[in-house]
């Protein structure tokens, strides 16, 4: 049995959980501030992102100036420009004109960042949170315990499963967050790939190009009504902005929930370069080269609604066409389930649940400035990143904020202004 021990550090001002972008763009603020001195843990063994849907051709769909630091600090040395400069190659990015760059590109940059934190501690997976009375009590699976004073809930969002494929999940039935950690052969095989947003694009267009063998048979399913884009037109961009933010908190609950659903197309849907290069590879495929190896069905506007599995293993899926109204069915080998990811509350923090102030669906009430409710001490802060679609809006699990949203955690962990965050003016009159 290990024993558990302390480790021989005073009590941290801030321990963050999870180094995923958000917890990340706080530790890289927080790297030009030495007096206040925070700890980020995370599982795994070194920075990754997302790395089972790190597909060929998979692109950001936000600008790279998006980063971890630059609207709030474009003078920190770990700004995308400043990784740039340091690899050598800032006037060839400048030749491609573009700021929507690969997700390669991107995890090379966030990868950079992370390897230059001192306050990064990989490896370190966080099973238990308490509150002694005084600090926070941060468990790790080697049974080290960390104090802090404050703590940021940074480890992000679980894979959404329709609930009737739940009892499938397997090699042949599975969340494509999995793609790099299930052995995936395609060979030969009939293939349903359930969800049409960005993730469903990029699995389609890359089982169709056979980069998991040659399947005889891929379908696209989708709940929406077609394969929509994503707006990324600039009045929709004014959403992603902080002044949009401070108005969102302002509104009712029940407004909030309707307009979060009302913008799903402004954070949700596929970016319209992809959606183009996947139609036009879909004519040649069809008028130009009669391609026979793979037969492709796209299925908008169909929910699955049930799952059985054959003797003979294949899945049997049911959906509803809520175009025509009728049920369908549809054989396959190999289900790939593109059902995007939604928040649960972790599982480490259960000692702390009883003194949590949860809303009606059972989420955070997050203040202003991300901080859990809580019946602990007022000075003892949670603060939570990814939690609040609910209460800030769309633009909380995206990028767009990052580096905002973390100084107004730093400056209300600090009780001063550690960054300055001057009022920009909006384009447009929201209420
Ligand atoms: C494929 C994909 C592409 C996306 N592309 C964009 C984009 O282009 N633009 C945009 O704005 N948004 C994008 N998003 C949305 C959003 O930016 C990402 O989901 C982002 O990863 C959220 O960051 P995070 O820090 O909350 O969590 P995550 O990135 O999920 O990181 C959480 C971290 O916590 C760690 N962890 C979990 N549990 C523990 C524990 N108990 N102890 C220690 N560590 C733990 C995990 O190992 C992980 O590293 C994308 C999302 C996906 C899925």
């Amino acid at each position: 049995m290990q024993l558990t021990k302390y480790n021989d550090q005073p009590a941290l001002d801030l321990a963050g959980l999870g180094v995923g972008p958000f917890n990340l763009s706080i530790a890289a603020l927080l790297d030009s501030k030495p007096e206040i001195n925070a700890s980020f843990f995370d599982a795994k063994k070194q920075f990754s992102w997302h790395p089972g849907l790190m597909l060929p051709g998979a692109h950001m769909q936000t600008s790279c100036l998006k980063d971890m630091v630059t609207a709030v600090q474009p003078t920190s040395r770990w700004s995308f420009l400043s990784y740039l400069v340091e690899k050598g190659r800032f006037y060839q990015f400048l030749s491609t004109e573009k700021l929507v760059i690969s997700r390669h590109e991107f995890v090379d940059y966030m990868s950079w960042v992370a390897a230059g934190l001192e306050s990064l501690q990989f490896d370190s997976e966080i099973r238990e949170v308490s509150f002694d009375g005084e600090h926070f009590v941060l468990r790790s699976a080697n049974n080290e315990l960390t104090r802090a004073n404050n703590i940021c809930l940074g480890t992000g969002k679980v894979p959404h499963l329709p609930s009737c494929a739940r009892p499938y999940i397997s090699d042949n039935c599975f969340h494509a967050s999995e793609l790099a950690a299930r052995p995936v052969n395609l060979e030969g095989k009939r293939v349903a790939i359930v969800g049409g947003g960005q993730t469903g694009a990029e699995v389609f267009l890359n089982a169709l190009r056979q980069k998991w063998g040659t399947a005889t048979e891929i379908s696209w399913v989708s709940r929406r009504s077609n394969f929509e884009p994503l707006d990324e037109s600039p009045f929709t961009n004014e959403l992603f902005t902080p002044e949009y933010v401070d108005q969102f908190l302002t509104l009712p609950a029940d407004r909030r929930e309707t307009i979060v659903r009302r913008q799903k197309l402004a954070s949700d849907g596929i970016t319209p370069l992809y959606l183009q290069e996947l139609y036009r590879e879909l004519y040649d495929r069809k008028y130009l080269f009669d391609d026979q190896t793979t037969r492709w069905e796209l299925l908008p506007d169909r929910t699955l609604t049930g799952m059985d599995k054959q003797s003979n293993q294949m899945l049997d899926l049911r959906l509803e066409n809520a175009l025509s109204g009728g049920d369908e069915r549809l054989q396959a080998d190999v289900v790939i389930l593109c059902t995007g990811f939604e928040h649960k509350l972790p599982q480490y923090l259960e000692p702390l649940m009883p003194e949590l102030e949860l809303d009606d669906s059972g989420r955070f009430t997050l203040s202003p400035e991300f901080r859990v409710q809580w019946n602990g001490p007022a000075e003892n802060r949670i603060y939570a990143v990814n939690a609040g679609m609910h209460s800030h809006g769309i633009a909380e699990p995206q990028l767009s904020l990052a580096a905002w949203r973390s100084a107004v955690i730093i400056n209300d962990m600090a009780g001063r202004e550690v960054f300055n965050l001057p009022q920009q003016e909006s384009l447009i009159r929201w209420k």
